[in-house]
């Protein structure tokens, strides 16, 4: 196995390395670090977990530690690009950790937050911008930055920039930073549009992938519950009440969904905390201090807590509701049975999601285990409610809903379905377009479109 010192890393860089207690580079640091430390442009295929932002923070930092000029003002020599905000102050705490033994300026650009004191940060020029997409656009047009020195771009977690709709302004950012940089693109999967942004970007890249993200995390202990929609809230409280949870995230589709269920959980006695794209920054930011440090022990969010957020000890995921698209179950689970520890992920599955189910199945190539009631049992339980419920509609005189009434779709407990459409966009309960309000606020949101989904 390689030690970090063959890596070709500066002094002071490896000794921040050891005292944060890495005694080997994981296998991704292994390969990726003497590849940028080379110059090369390079295709990273990897999930968070993996030691994937140290593998590209170890060697900017040292490219930063040989160059000893300062950042002309408004201008910085390296740009990571991130989809969130959450991210953003992940990675400049990585850096801060890997550079403690140096002097690296460095300044977090995203939104949500006032423009007023990145534009004095970046004013006298820095070594290194971590910005979302929006917000350094923003910076951009007002001249408050300009990208004419940049050395060094990543862009981390590409695919789910991807699906946040922030392929084209990455595409104007990179097109203003000189052809020369070195770029780094870091994505769990692949899709076309990332390959095509790869092709554009990037020169003669070097492509390195571990644990590809259709293989979940072995260590997962994985199973599913099929129950009916109206009873998942009570299962949910079931579920981490029990004494083996420590710390839990549960996913929900919606953002509503999330508040709603957090609600719940709260009256049962359970404390928890909702994070997700309609929440202030000051929400989000209290409500993953309070997660971190234990004040809550569950974490009620949407698919924006899936991918990047960093904290240990998680002992459950629970999919309280099934992703639409199969890969956010990977990202999902892959926040528990972090750093070696094993974890527990469990999927509610009522009758609307069985395709869903299907879906996850065949991408990680596994069934998932039952607990509990087979769908047949439940099938039964629900046919019976649907009829119920047709005959107590007809006895008031009422037009049911056609589904419940032939028992063939839909719970009739109370199941929301999904206010979101397959092109990303948010609809109204009867799958209406989106009207003036939700449009009103799209300009402020960094995340543009798709953001309101999360
Ligand atoms: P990442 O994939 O960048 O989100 O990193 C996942 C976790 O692994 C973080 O908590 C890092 O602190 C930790 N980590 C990164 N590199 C190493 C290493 N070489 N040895 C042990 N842990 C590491």
């Amino acid at each position: 196995m390689k030690q970090f010192s063959e890596l070709g890393l500066a002094e002071p860089i490896l000794r921040a390395v050891s005292g944060e207690g890495y005694t080997n580079p994981t296998p991704i640091q292994a390969e990726v670090i003497p590849a940028l430390l080379g110059g090369q442009d390079l295709i990273g295929i990897a999930q968070t977990g993996t030691g994937k932002t140290a593998a590209y923070v170890l060697p900017l930092l040292n490219t930063i530690l040989a160059d000893k000029r300062r950042a002309a003002p408004k201008s910085c020599k390296a740009l990571i690009l991130v989809p969130t905000r959450e991210l953003a102050k992940q990675v400049s705490d990585s850096i801060r950790t890997y550079g403690r033994n140096m002097r690296a300026s460095l300044a977090v650009v995203v939104g949500g937050v006032k423009p007023s004191p990145q534009v004095r940060a970046l004013a006298q020029g820095v070594d290194i911008v971590i910005a979302t997409p929006g917000r350094l656009e923003d910076h951009l047009r007002n001249g408050a930055v300009k990208l004419d020195r940049t050395q060094i771009a990543v862009l981390d977690e590409a695919d789910q920039m991807l699906d946040l709709g922030f392929i084209p302004a990455i595409r104007r950012i990179l097109g203003a930073i000189p052809a020369t940089r070195q770029t780094v693109l870091l994505s769990a999967t692949m899709p076309k549009q990332i390959r095509a942004l790869a092709k554009d970007f990037l020169n003669a890249p070097a492509e390195i992938a571990v644990t590809p993200a259709s293989k979940p995390i072995e260590l997962i202990d994985q199973s599913v519950r099929f129950v009916n929609a109206g009873a998942k809230r009570d299962m949910l409280v079931s579920v981490l009440s029990d004494a083996s949870v420590e710390r839990a995230i549960v996913f929900t589709r919606t953002k509503h969904g999330a508040d709603k269920v957090c609600r719940h959980l709260e009256k049962a006695g359970l404390g928890s905390a909702a994070l997700h794209g309609n929440k202030s920054q000051g929400q989000r930011e209290r409500a993953l201090k309070e997660f971190r440090n234990g004040k809550v022990k569950v974490l009620v969010a949407t698919d924006i807590a899936a991918r990047g957020i960093d904290i240990d000890g998680i002992s459950h995921v629970v999919n309280f509701e099934l992703p639409n698209v199969p890969e956010s179950y990977v990202h999902r689970i892959g926040r528990t049975a972090r750093a070696g520890a094993s974890g527990v992920a469990i999927a509610f599955c009522d009758s609307s999601e069985r395709k869903l189910l299907r879906d996850i199945e065949r991408l990680t190539g596994q069934k998932l285990a039952v607990v509990g009631d087979e769908p047949a049992q439940l099938e039964g339980a629900e046919h019976d409610a649907g009829a119920q419920r047709a005959a107590q509609n007809r006895n008031r005189g009422r037009n049911g809903n056609r589904n419940n009434r032939n028992g063939k779709r839909g719970s009739g407990h109370g199941q929301q379905r999904s206010t979101q459409a397959s092109d990303g966009a948010p609809r109204g309960p009867g799958g209406a377009k989106p009207k003036g309000r939700w449009k009103r606020n799209k300009r402020f949101n960094d995340r543009g479109r798709a953001a309101a989904a999360v």
